[in-house]
C-alpha cells in the first residue's frame, strides 16, 4: 500500500526504532509509549486488522504473534507478565489501518482497559 504508514517503516521509507525482524514481521518502538515497553509488530504486508489477518496467508498471524513473545523476551518483560492488544476498528482505538499488536509491558497494568 503506498500511502499506509506502517508500510512505509515497513519500506525502511520512514524511520522507526525497529527491535526485531523476522523474515514477515517487523517490531519497532510506540512513538508515543504507554509503558516502559510498549512496541508495535506488525506484518510485513498489508492487511488492516486483526480479522484480515487471521484470513491471511497460512501462519502469517502465528508469525506476528511469535514476534510478540519473542519482542515479550528480548524486553525483559516476559516474566513479569505482558499484554498483547490489537485495536480492532474505530470505537476500539484504531488508528493506523495496518494491523499492529502492542506489545506492552514493564509496568502493573490494570483491567478492564480503558
Ligand atoms: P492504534 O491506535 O491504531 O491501535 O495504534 C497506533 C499506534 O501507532 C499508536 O500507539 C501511535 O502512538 C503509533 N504511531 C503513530 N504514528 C507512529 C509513527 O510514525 N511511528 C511509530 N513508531 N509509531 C507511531
Ligand atoms: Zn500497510
Amino acid at each position: 500500500m503506498t500511502d499506509c504508514l506502517f508500510c512505509k517503516i515497513v519500506a525502511r521509507e520512514i524511520p522507526a526504532d525497529i527491535v526485531l525482524e523476522t523474515e514477515r514481521a517487523l517490531a519497532f518502538r510506540d512513538i508515543n509509549p504507554q509503558a516502559p515497553t510498549h512496541v508495535l509488530v506488525v506484518p510485513k504486508s498489508h492487511h488492516e486488522n486483526a480479522a484480515a489477518l487471521a484470513q491471511a496467508d497460512d501462519g502469517l498471524a502465528d508469525d506476528v504473534l511469535k514476534a510478540c513473545h519473542d519482542v515479550a523476551l528480548q524486553e525483559g518483560v516476559s516474566g513479569s507478565g505482558y499484554r498483547v492488544v490489537f485495536n480492532t476498528g474505530e470505537g476500539a482505538g484504531q488508528t493506523v489501518l495496518h494491523v499492529h499488536a502492542h506489545v506492552l509491558g514493564g509496568r502493573g497494568l490494570t483491567w478492564p482497559p480503558g
